[in-house]
């Protein structure tokens, strides 16, 4: 019987599209702002139905807050509304410090809005790359713990986000990293990296598990698999996962058993977790429980951060990863490098003392 009952404190997520009239999901979860409340500032970006702003919500009896406003653009279909308002029914569900805050939305009169938190930084992938190299390990590891300890929220909510990666996280200005972008099928719809697939699907091929590929199996273990792509995007400062590979050598490769290399001076304990994020079985992946757990202990013992990948691991697995030195004759490394698009690391080779293509073909010998 006691499977009838829910477990105290445990809510679970309820899909939008369970209730007959979605104009009842948005107001069951999301409060009604009269716009007379709300201030629009500046547009800060452009999302699939309209502008993102930002502005200023003056609530009576309460402060004003900084918000972010998206809004429906005119002249929507019945269809593009409910779309719109159900990233509201979902986010209205969630309240964690890790994921996006929804104020509240606008129906009642035009424009319709979804008045959100705001943050400052905007998306994760554009600040990192902003910013590249400007943060300690620590730090990095902060931002990754609180992608973690959101996703763990929604994993318990029983909520599958099927499109983690970090242009679809949000950084406030105290480097607090939110999950956004909620919805159904218009996550997808909605997403430039989303390829369709030989079986119609529309899926973001870099950031997805194998089997959510194949068979379109979307869990929390594969949003554990996207989970360890977004560690390599933040420790590589928004580096594109797989680089210029296109998504079909990418499928292939993966289900090859290739992996992403390690980043430059990535600690080995992180890419040792996204290794482990990334196995085949779905079932040996950590849950994002564990994930968090992993992530605390490292940031209350700093110096398990200072071993990093050595350098010579990432050559040989280079290496291995690109077979032979090909049939051409190159003059230089870097020169090699470039012909298997891997100009970016003969920097490190260089500084390894691979600095002629003897000295790199005796490594592979070995
Ligand atoms: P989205 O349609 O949710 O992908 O939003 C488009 C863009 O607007 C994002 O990539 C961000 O740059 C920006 N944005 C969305 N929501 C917020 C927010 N709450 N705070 C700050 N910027 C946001």
């Amino acid at each position: 019987m006691h499977f009838l009952f829910k477990l105290p404190g445990v809510r679970t997520y309820i899909d939008p599209h369970t209730y007959e009239d979605p104009n009842q999901a948005v107001h069951e979860f999301a409060k009604e702002i009269e716009a007379s409340c709300i201030t629009i500032e500046r547009v800060i970006g452009a999302g699939e139905f309209g502008e993102v702003c930002s502005g200023r919500l003056k609530l009576p009896g309460k402060r004003e807050l900084p918000v972010a406003i998206k809004t429906l653009k005119v002249g929507y279909t019945e269809k593009q509304r409910r779309d719109f308002l159900g990233e509201a029914s979902i986010m209205g569900q969630f309240d964690h410090p890790n994921i996006i805050h929804l104020e509240g939305v606008v129906t009642k009169s035009k424009p319709v809005m979804i008045v959100t938190e705001y943050m400052e930084n905007g998306s994760l992938d554009t600040f990192l790359k902003k910013n590249d190299g400007q943060f300690t390990v620590i730090q990095l590891v902060g931002m990754l713990r609180g992608i973690a300890a959101g996703m763990k929220y929604l994993s318990d909510m029983g909520y599958v986000h099927r499109d983690l990666a970090a242009r679809n996280i949000l950084i406030n200005s105290n480097l607090v990293c939110k999950v956004s972008d909620f919805g159904l099928s218009r996550v997808l719809e909605d997403d430039a990296e989303a390829a369709y697939t030989t079986r119609g699907g529309k899926i973001p091929i870099r950031w997805t598990a194998p089997e959510a590929i194949a068979f379109r199996k979307f869990t929390s273990a594969s949003d554990v698999w996207s989970y360890g792509i977004v560690m390599w995007e933040v420790v590589s400062y928004g580096e594109r996962p797989y680089w210029e590979m296109t998504n079909q050598d990418v499928i292939k490769a993966v289900e090859e058993g290739y992996r992403l290399p390690s980043p430059m001076d990535c600690p080995a304990a992180l890419y040792q977790l996204m290794l482990d994020c990334w196995q085949k079985d779905r079932n040996s992946r950590p849950k994002f429980e564990e994930i968090v757990n992993m992530l605390d202990k490292l940031i209350r013992n700093p110096s398990s951060l200072k071993t990093l990948v050595n350098a010579s691991s990432r050559v040989s697995s280079l290496l291995a990863e690109h077979g032979s030195l090909g049939s051409g004759a190159y003059r230089s490394v870097g020169e090699w490098l470039e012909a298997i698009k891997m100009g970016r690391y003969t920097e490190i080779f260089m500084e390894n003392g691979y600095s002629s293509m003897d000295a790199v073909a005796q490594v592979t010998l070995e």
